[in-house]
């Protein structure tokens, strides 16, 4: 957590967070977090800016266009965001808090639109933290060792590729995310139930790609392919 408070302390985190109207905050914003990690909590916005906004994922800039200046800002960032099940924030608690309708959870859902969805590679859903002061020991990595992973895993891409395995091209993926022609076959009948797009598919691949160099292995296996499809935006397959 200790690079999300050291990036809670910059302005522009702040701006972000206390509009709700955020075309022009998330303009700056981005600019600001170029080669940052951009982190927005429940931010809302209309779903046709964020189909225009959601430019920077693929290109790595934006362009700001005022009267006859069009000018084009670096801005290849890191998003994680964070977003309520519905309006309340209580919906699926055991408590049965929740009195939202199935109308008013999906208008509140459909504030972020497909497109922008569609770009980002993974999605979880986390259950609430439990309050008691003395929780039992989590199983699992600690952070240290996650980190740990994490780099290892980041080194093996720059060596293999020279760039994480998400700025990989068109080219780069066709090299470094071969499939054998069994998991191929596997893949595109998946797609094709989900009607994933194209881009998702690419997607999906550089995650699975991930996750290989996680467990530090040469090929891209079927258990990875399950894996990175389950990271899929529920709604959009
Ligand atoms: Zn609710």
């Amino acid at each position: 957590m200790a690079v999300f408070s050291r990036v809670e302390k910059h302005r522009p985190f702040s701006a972000l967070l206390q509009s709700r109207s955020t075309l022009n905050g998330l303009d700056r914003t981005i600019r600001a977090f170029y080669a940052h990690l951009l982190v927005a909590a429940g931010y809302e916005t209309n779903p046709h800016e964020c189909v225009r906004k959601a430019c920077p994922f693929e290109s790595g800039h934006i362009v700001i266009s005022r009267a006859r200046d069009r000018v084009s800002f670096p801005a290849r960032f890191q998003l994680v965001a964070a977003m309520n099940p519905c309006p309340c924030g209580y919906m699926g608690e055991p408590s049965g808090r929740c009195r939202c309708t199935p109308e008013q959870v999906q208008r509140y859902r459909n504030k972020l639109s497909g497109p922008l969805l569609d770009r980002i590679d993974l999605h979880l859903t986390v259950a609430r933290e439990s309050t008691a002061l003395n929780p039992a020991k989590q199983t699992g990595n600690d952070t240290a060792s996650a980190s740990a992973l994490v780099a290892d895993a980041r080194d093996r891409q720059q060596q293999r590729q020279g760039c994480a395995n998400a700025f990989l091209d068109l080219t780069g993926l066709r090299r470094h995310c071969e499939l054998s022609k069994v998991d191929e076959g596997w893949l595109e009948t998946a797609c094709e139930r989900l009607t994933l797009s194209l881009r998702a598919a690419h997607r999906l691949l550089k995650v699975a790609r991930t996750l290989a160099d996680l467990e530090q292995v040469e090929s891209i296996m079927r258990h990875h392919l399950a894996e990175a499809l389950q990271y899929r935006p529920a709604t959009l397959g």
